[in-house]
């Protein structure tokens, strides 16, 4: 609630509003206490009198009647019409919603065509008839401003909620016996009020408007009674004579409608969760860089195809640094398959995604390191330049290909795009191409797949198309972020063998990261794992699984369950990976590990060699006899 109030703040305009708002909403509360002439009573001998006379600031009416009381007392009867037809329309147009989208089929049929039918009338036009129907008066002119808008917040709930209707959640709540009231209440609704108050602080002003238009027309309130319409109507015939009598309302419904609208928009994009952690901006098209020195290549890996030294990656988030690369070294020869091991949350998505720039800024900011890519630095390069690489040199695959491939397009003109986005060629061409493509990656019958859209397609398809467009422009190095982690087993070894073959029969490198030590041992030829935004252990696949260095890594192979290994306790790692934005000083795993020493706590540790491999670790698995003593 205090994020929500301090975003709300942070929107200038809004913040404006706001003032403005409550400003005119104490005037309205506490009118009646304030020493004020009587707004009704006439006085014809005083017509017209300007602003500024004397015992009237801001003059008087063609009846003598004192124009700053009626201005306040008009402005109160205005902004109460206003609000409680905004909260009827609210409440019954929401209900009417939730009804015709929770429960779907005849119910909703007959509801939202009535609602339609409302809809199909011009507003005003609707209002003036039942105004007309139920006689003039303010009471009436309120029922009509509701009744008119109730439409708008129905079929605006009713599409929200026939999306929630058919979520997890909402089926979980069924299958746990609750009833469709129940339901509603705790879990429809919940979600739509948030939606419910936005239309709401958008509308408002409206209905004011509208309200003072129904009485400007003489329907809503009656004289002698002000409402800011009134004012306005009655003002009319002396608009030229004595304008200050129309510019005194005129201006307060000017000032109410510009404040709530100001406010209403700002209410949106705080209560926006989406807009919540990025502040209030878009990001930029590649991460922002800030950094202040580069390093070179590096002695021992000068000439890799990929080659990533002391990367560091942080999010800037109100203030709060959350480090979520900090200084990772990784090389990628041609051909060659790395591993990238760790839990989640260890950063290695984040890792990456930097490489490319395609961590979003903000939040992101690279704040050190550099990515050789054939000796290139991509790191800080141009956009247009890491435009032309991306799909074309770096490829990537991700973890659930229903988010990535558009649910809308068939994935063969999908395929089409990915190709014809770095090369010349028509689509016919691109058409033979994306065929092979899905050859390539083993779809059965791709001259039919190619016309299927992404739904109709399994989950292990979907990643092999996936895969195929990854492949679509012939990449040095495909970058592979946990691609099986959603896929049942069978499909998962398909899969894998695919990427294996491509690899050997194109010579292409590939980056897999995954959480998952059973997948990597079928893949990589080495293997990084990284704990906390570093790498802890690196080194050749065999030599780490034959004998794991770091504790971190050997309680990371005791997870995995061994086929008829017989029975073995599988050992959980107790307690959580530390939050990134509170490191604690010396060795990461410390607190969850059960070898640590109090040299652990203090200092940084180096990444040094050990047998083949090397190690982030002061006390390695497999060296108790020298530290017996
Ligand atoms: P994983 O190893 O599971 O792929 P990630 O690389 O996605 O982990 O995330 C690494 C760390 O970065 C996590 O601690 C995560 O909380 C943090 N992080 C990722 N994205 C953001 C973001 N937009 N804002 C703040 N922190 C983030
Ligand atoms: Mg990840």
């Amino acid at each position: 609630m205090t994020a929500f109030f301090r975003l709300l703040a942070r929107n200038r305009l809004a913040l404006a509003g706001g003032i403005v708002l409550s400003l005119v909403v104490l005037l309205a509360l506490v009118t009646p206490l304030l020493p004020l002439a009587d707004p009704d009573v006439t006085d014809t001998s005083n017509r017209f009198r300007p602003a500024l006379s004397d015992g009237a600031l801001l003059g008087t009416d063609h009846l003598g009647r004192d124009l700053l009381s009626r201005l306040l007392w008009g402005t109160r009867l205005s902004l109460a019409v206003g609000i409680a037809a905004a909260l009827i329309a609210a409440t019954i147009g929401a209900a009417i919603g939730i009804i015709a989208g929770f429960y779907g089929g005849r119910i909703d049929n007959v509801i939202m065509r009535g609602v339609d039918m409302l809809m199909a009338f011009p507003y005003i036009l609707l209002a003036l008839a039942i105004v007309a129907a139920l006689g003039p008066g303010l009471l009436n002119a309120l029922i009509a401003v509701a009744a008119v808008n109730v439409p708008f917040f129905a079929r605006n709930i009713r599409g929200i909620t026939v999306g929630i209707a058919n979520t997890e959640f909402v089926q979980a709540a069924r299958l746990a016996g609750l009833s469709n009231p129940r339901i509603i209440l705790s879990e429809i609704l919940p979600n739509v009020v948030p939606v419910i108050v936005i239309a709401m602080s958008t509308t408002i002003g409206w209905m004011i408007l509208e309200t003072a238009g129904l009485s400007f027309l003489g329907l809503g309130s009656q004289p002698p009674q002000a409402d800011l319409g009134s004012m306005l109507g009655e003002a009319r015939s002396a608009l030229i004579t004595h304008p200050h009598t129309s510019v005194v309302p005129g201006l307060m419904i000017l000032v109410i409608v510009m404040a709530i609208n100001l406010l209403g928009d700002g209410v949106r994009d705080a209560l926006d969760p989406r807009l919540k952690s990025g502040a209030l901006s878009r990001p930029m098209a590649t991460t922002r860089v800030d950094r202040q020195s580069i390093p070179d290549h590096g002695e021992k890996s000068g000439d890799s195809l990929l080659n990533v030294r002391a990367l560091e990656t942080q999010f800037h988030v109100r203030g709060r640094v959350y480090r979520a690369v900090g200084g990772v070294d990784l090389h990628v020869e041609p051909g060659e398959c790395l591993g990238i091991i760790g839990e989640s949350g260890s950063g290695k998505s984040v890792t990456a995604l930097s490489i490319m720039g395609l961590v979003a800024s903000p939040p992101g900011v690279i704040t050190g390191g550099a990515a050789y890519l054939d000796g290139e630095d991509l790191i800080g390069a141009p956009y247009r330049r890491l435009r032309d690489m991306r799909g074309r040199r770096v490829a990537y695959i991700f973890q659930d290909p229903l988010s990535t491939l558009h649910p809308l397009y068939r994935v063969g003109d999908q395929l089409i795009e990915a190709i014809r986005a770095h090369r010349p060629i028509s689509r016919t061409e691109g058409r033979v191409r994306a065929i092979e493509l899905l050859d390539a990656v083993r779809i059965p019958n791709p001259e039919q797949r190619i016309s299927d859209y992404p739904h109709e397609m399994s989950g292990g398809m979907r990643q092999r198309v996936g895969i195929a467009m990854a492949l679509a422009n012939d990449p040095d190095i495909i970058i592979a972020d946990e691609p099986t982690t959603a896929l049942d087993v069978t499909v998962q070894a398909q899969v894998l063998s695919i990427l294996d073959d491509l690899r050997r029969s194109r010579g292409l490198a590939i980056v897999f990261i995954t959480h998952d030590f059973g997948v990597v041992a079928q893949l990589c030829d080495r293997v990084a794992v990284m704990y906390a935004g570093r790498i802890v252990e690196e080194g050749p696949m065999r030599a780490i699984l034959s004998a794991p260095r770091h504790p971190y890594t050997a309680r990371l192979m005791a997870c995995v369950p061994e086929l008829g290994g017989g029975k073995r306790r599988l050992e959980a790692i107790p307690g959580l990976p530390p939050v990134v934005d509170a490191l604690p000083e010396g060795c990461a795993f410390a607190d969850r590990c059960d070898r640590t020493r109090p040299d652990c706590r203090a200092g940084d540790i180096p990444l040094a060699p050990l047998a083949a491999q090397s190690v982030r670790c002061l006390h390695p698995v497999g060296t108790e006899q020298e530290h017996a003593s």
